[in-house]
């Protein structure tokens, strides 16, 4: 552990994000993965609604995530840390071990107004680390004992676990669970996003918690482009969606900032050479592809790959809608 982490080891002045730091090995289904426990200061986030993120409270109990998805756009978080954001950020997770504490005291009442509370906005809070320290758990029983409204985005069937109480939860208030599914092609999933569960799983997983009455729906994201946005590709995710009754499906394509960039341009040479050039002429400076005119063709993209993706169906309410 270096001393230029963001964190404050025992006995430091405490001026990081986190108050101390353990280390646990992972061992059996945990091998290679490394836990840096911390005590978060705080757990309920302020962050400003944008067009892509509309959400005003988060509560993220990890950081990094051992999903590994190439394209993650929660990497510089880890580079933040003084940890890398290539493999550190996909074996090395960040465990904030009193978040149910901090959340039951951050949204008592006397503090609260009740705002909506979207988890999995920075990493995955049904990734394999749940499995071990049933964070995300602690805070539904919290929210849906005082009839919090919130939403929760994952690409884990792990949230089955919990679905006895996230239908309890959504009795009491609005909750919306959504999952991302980028594409249903074995190659594309197993190359792109390493450390995940096959996405027919997870829409499994709508299916399963439709029957129980909790609003769910697919980001269908993200469209890679020239890799799983050919509108065979789309089509096929769109009508999966239907099948498993997801009350919405949103596509979303590929946005790569800074760091992250530079990291799927390494796997995109490696994995699909042929595409480096087009992915330069795509992006550029650019974190976002164009907006398609309304015709449906980007004015600028000189590759004109991507499909205009069609939606069968809307989102109940903002929470899993980014487009
Ligand atoms: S599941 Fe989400 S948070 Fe985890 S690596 Fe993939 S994109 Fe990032």
């Amino acid at each position: 552990m270096t001393s230029d982490l963001r964190w404050t080891l025992a006995g430091d002045k405490p001026t990081g994000l986190f108050e101390t730091c353990r280390q646990v090995v992972g061992k059996g289904r945990y091998r290679g993965l490394t836990f840096l426990e911390v005590e978060s200061k705080t757990i309920i986030n302020r962050v400003a609604k944008t067009r892509y993120f509309p959400f005003e409270y988060t509560i993220n109990c990890y950081r990094g995530c051992s999903h590994a998805c190439v394209y993650c756009f929660a990497r510089p978080s880890h580079d933040y840390l003084g940890l890398g954001i290539g493999e550190d950020f996909d074996r090395k997770i960040v465990v904030k071990v009193n978040a149910v504490e901090m959340t039951r005291a951050q949204t008592a009442p006397r503090h609260w107004a009740g705002h909506s509370i979207a988890m999995g906005t920075n990493t995955d809070p049904y990734q394999p680390a749940e499995g071990k320290y049933r964070l995300t758990r602690g805070v539904v029983e919290v929210l849906a004992e005082r009839a919090n409204p919130f939403s929760l985005l994952t690409k884990s069937p792990l949230v089955l676990r919990d679905r006895h109480l996230l239908a309890e939860a959504a009795r009491r208030a609005e909750v919306t669970v959504s999952f991302s599914v980028g594409t249903l092609d074995t190659d594309v999933w197993k190359r792109s996003e390493p450390g995940t569960p096959h996405p027919r799983q997870r829409l499994e997983a709508v299916r399963k918690l439709k029957g129980l009455g909790i609003p769910s729906g697919v980001l269908v994201a993200p469209l890679l482009p020239g890799i799983s946005d050919a509108p065979r590709q789309v089509a096929e995710v769109m009508r999966a969606c239907r099948d498993a009754g997801a009350d919405f499906a949103a596509p979303i394509r590929l946005h790569l900032r800074p760091g992250v960039k530079e990291h799927y341009m390494e796997w995109l040479a490696e994995e699909f050479p042929d595409l480096v050039g087009t992915y330069h002429q795509l992006y550029g400076n650019r974190s976002y592809l164009p907006r398609p005119s309304p015709s449906g063709r980007r004015k600028s993209n000189p590759a004109r790959q991507s499909p205009k993706p069609r939606t069968p169906a809307s989102p109940k309410n903002g929470q899993g809608r980014l487009l």
